[in-house]
């Protein structure tokens, strides 16, 4: 294919820059792929599971010669990494970083990658699981998921061509959309999801009978609290990169729960199931039936 990466640098071999690695082998889309990341153990686990064919712990000399690199480091990683990068890209490189805020991500390419700008393409697959590490990787992850691409004013077309081409390799859909308007509805429907459900485990961990709470935790707390075995240091990025979005959807959300919290108590059977006939027959138009992805 004319789109086929010659050498793919992944700065972050974990879940997603790994599961990437091993999707775009699997479809024949890349040659050689270079790992990097700061614990040896993991990059040789790396090589050792075929997901990458060598690797350097320093990034830079990890992008040398590379035409496609993928940022594939928590949040809070990125700006060091796009700055350890910057001095050792080829000129034609395409740089692209899966992160789950946007916004975060554009102000460092801005402050690190002045020079590269017509070339960075952020993007965001919305795939995922509550593991992490190359351990957790596997090659179908995006098969049907969409990845959000959220090009900068300056990023050149044939740059953007080649992410979305990239990531259709993988199988999945690929849409384009604001920056803004990503971290809006990526707090709406991943980043408040996430922090509740830390949020309903923490509560009830720090209550006095929380060994027997836990010990009668059903399907349904299996459910809604999966995702609370996520990695907390990606968490606390995702917020601390997207704080004002999911600072105004925690706002609307302690709002419902505070009218929630009066119809339970004010015995108000009647509001009660209102909200809830409403919010079943949009989950049952919206989500059931249709295969989700895990993270994000
Ligand atoms: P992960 O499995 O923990 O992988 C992150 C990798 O980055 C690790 O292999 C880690 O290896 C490496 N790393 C961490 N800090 C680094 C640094 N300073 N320099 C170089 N490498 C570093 O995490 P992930 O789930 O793949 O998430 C990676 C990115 O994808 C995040 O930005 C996240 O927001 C985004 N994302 C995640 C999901 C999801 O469901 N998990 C979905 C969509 C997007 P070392 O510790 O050895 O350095």
């Amino acid at each position: 294919m004319s789109d086929r990466i010659k050498r793919l640098a992944v700065i972050g071999v974990g879940l997603i820059g790994g599961s990437l690695a091993l999707a775009l082998r699997k479809a024949g889309a890349c040659g050689e792929v270079v790992g990097c990341g700061r614990s040896r153990e993991n990059l040789e686990r790396a090589v050792a599971l075929g997901v990458i064919d060598r690797f350097e712990q320093e990034p830079g000399r990890a992008v040398a010669g590379a035409d496609m690199v993928v940022l594939g480091v928590p949040l809070g990683a990125m700006e060091a990494v796009m700055g350890r990068i910057a001095s050792s890209l080829a000129a034609d490189a395409v740089v692209t970083d899966v992160g789950s805020a946007k916004m975060a991500v554009a102000d460092a390419v801005r402050r690190t990658l002045g020079g590269h700008l017509a070339r960075f393409v952020p993007g965001h697959p919305i795939a995922g699981t509550e593991r992490s590490g190359v351990e957790a990787a596997f090659a179908s992850l995006f098969e049907g998921c969409s990845v959000i691409l959220t090009p900068l004013p300056e990023t050149e077309a044939g740059a953007l061509a080649r992410v979305g081409a990239m990531w259709r390799a993988c199988g999945a859909e690929v849409v384009e959309m604001d920056i803004a308007h990503h971290d809006q509805v990526l707090a709406a429907t991943s980043h408040l999801p996430h922090l509740l459900a830390y949020t309903l485990v923490d509560t009830l961990a720090r209550m006095d009978d929380s060994e027997e709470i836990f010990q009668y935790a059903a399907g349904g707390f299996r459910d809604f609290t999966r995702i609370a075995s996520s990695d907390p240091v990606m968490w606390r990025d995702i917020c601390l990169a997207n704080r004002e979005a999911i600072g105004e959807m925690l706002a609307r959300f302690s709002n419902a729960l505070q009218d929630l919290a009066e119809a339970v108590q004010g015995g108000d059977g009647e509001t009660l199931l209102s909200l809830f006939h409403r919010a079943k027959a949009v989950r049952d138009r919206q989500i059931k039936g249709r295969t989700l992805s895990a993270e994000d």
